[in-house]
């Protein structure tokens, strides 16, 4: 039994004005709290039209109260919901009113870390909640969306009672000699551990796809001036632009442009605003374009279809970092007589193409997608970094515990750790360093 806790609240829909503004209210007294702020008691989970009061009893504002008694509720706890008008001012209000009553202002994600600890909600699916909110594109929205309806933590969950169960069988061999063991029982196991390491495949798979969606790609653009960078960069945005086009966080003094390619975010960055502002602040922009270089997931080379590669170019190629794949755009063919087209030789990729009519772009635009790796998959998981890494990690301890299979002490142990990295990532070992450390992700009032 969880203590309980004291009472939370936090305006959570977005700041700035709308039509209705919610302020979210969790744990504690809430009975208490609903009586003086709108002068009644209220029914469970009904929508009640109120006043809300302030200490004179004199109306803040009028709207709709919801009250969600515990443990039918968001946070497992008693939750009450001021749905009131949407300004900065009157939101403000009603919170500061809920302050006065006893409540102190949530932190970011709070109501969703007590969602987890409240047993609402297992860790993977409390993350997906802060991706569904923070999702850029359909795809992305829908992926976190079966996320948060469980099928990523049913698929772990899948795997980790395969595990408890091979587990099992190698536990009861342990208590036997070896000569006794019985010959279905190994039949059994090498079985059981062939079709877990490839259901953990599969799975490592789909989330792989699912980080693409969330993560996107960084491409770097490089080429001499008026080759047609910025017309690459607007044809692409141009057409599928990002539903959010500006990373919070990032400097203006580089073009960086947010696109979409069949829902994966791609970040462009174009080095020519770095180069002029090469004159005064010359090592600095510099310095960045590389760190920007080496960071980048692919390096689009961009030449004049016209010419061949002359020796402003080659001082470009040299002083590209190695080991990034390249894709070499020669653009302009409109005024050639070749057609738009994709040349491969050792895995160098040349597409011709036009920046200006758009002839060629989805040339690009799947060469793009298959670089970093993207193909259409159905169910795919919405993971993060650290889910990968746990499966990953669970993969290579299977691995090793396959070579393990005759030392049957070892195999026990190797499949114990194994089972502890995947629940890692439902949330049931979990340090309070790592919540403390997703939640704070959230925005104020999830
Ligand atoms: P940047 O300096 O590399 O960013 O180059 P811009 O995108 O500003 O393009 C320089 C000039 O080339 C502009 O006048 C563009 O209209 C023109 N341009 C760019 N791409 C093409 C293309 O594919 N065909 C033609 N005909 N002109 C282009």
């Amino acid at each position: 039994m969880l203590p309980r806790l004291d009472c939370i609240a936090a305006i959570a829909t977005a700041p700035g004005r709308g039509g209705i503004g919610v302020v979210r209210v969790s744990g504690g007294n809430i009975a208490l709290l609903i009586s003086e702020i709108l002068g009644k008691h209220l029914p469970p989970r009904c929508a009640i039209y109120s006043s809300i009061l302030d200490s004179q009893k004199q109306t803040i504002d009028q709207g709709i109260a919801v009250f969600f008694p515990a443990p039918h509720s968001y946070t497992g706890e008693d939750v009450l919901e001021l749905q009131g008008h949407g300004g900065t001012a009157i939101l403000q209000i009603v919170l500061q009113r809920c302050l006065e009553l006893g409540a102190r202002v949530a932190q970011p994600g709070e109501f969703t870390q007590r969602a987890f600890l409240n047993g609402k909600l297992d860790l993977a699916q409390a993350e997906s909640v802060a991706d569904l909110i923070d999702a850029t594109s359909s795809q992305a929205a829908r992926s976190a969306m079966r996320s948060l309806q469980g099928d990523f933590s049913k698929a772990i969950q899948h795997l980790v009672n395969q595990l408890i169960h091979l587990r099992m069988l190698v536990e009861a061999m342990l208590d036997f000699p070896e000569e006794e063991i019985d010959s279905t029982d190994i039949s059994q196991r090498d079985t059981q551990l062939a079709g877990l390491l490839e259901e953990l495949k599969k799975i490592l798979r789909l989330a792989q796809q699912g980080s693409l969606l969330r993560e996107g790609a960084h491409i770097v653009l490089v080429g001499q001036p008026n080759v047609g960078k910025s017309s690459l960069l607007n044809q692409l945005s141009g057409e599928e632009i990002a539903l959010v086009s500006e990373i919070p966080g990032t400097t203006r003094d580089v073009i960086r442009q947010a696109i979409q390619i069949e829902g994966i975010p791609f970040h462009i960055i174009d080095t020519a605003g770095l180069r002029e502002s090469q004159d005064s602040i010359e090592l600095m922009g510099i310095a960045r374009t590389h760190s920007m270089l080496e960071k980048a997931d692919a390096i689009l080379v961009m030449l004049d279809a016209r010419s061949h590669i002359n020796e402003h170019d080659q001082k470009i190629l040299d002083g590209l970092p190695q080991g990034i794949p390249r894709l070499f755009v020669f653009n302009k063919v409109d005024l050639t007589d070749q057609a738009p087209r994709i040349d491969e030789s050792e895995n160098e990729y040349h597409i011709y193409l036009s920046a200006k009519t758009g002839l060629g772009l989805e040339l690009l635009r799947k060469r793009l997608l298959s670089l970093i790796g993207w193909h259409h998959e159905a169910g795919v998981y919405m993971a993060r970094e650290r889910h990968l890494q746990a499966l990953q990690d669970a993969k290579a301890i299977l691995e090793t515990a396959t070579g393990e299979m005759g030392r049957v002490e070892l195999f026990a142990e190797n499949l114990r750790m194994a089972q502890e990295k995947l629940s890692l990532i439902t949330g049931e070992f979990t340090s309070d360093d790592l919540l403390g450390e997703i939640f704070s992700r959230f925005c104020i009032g999830k």
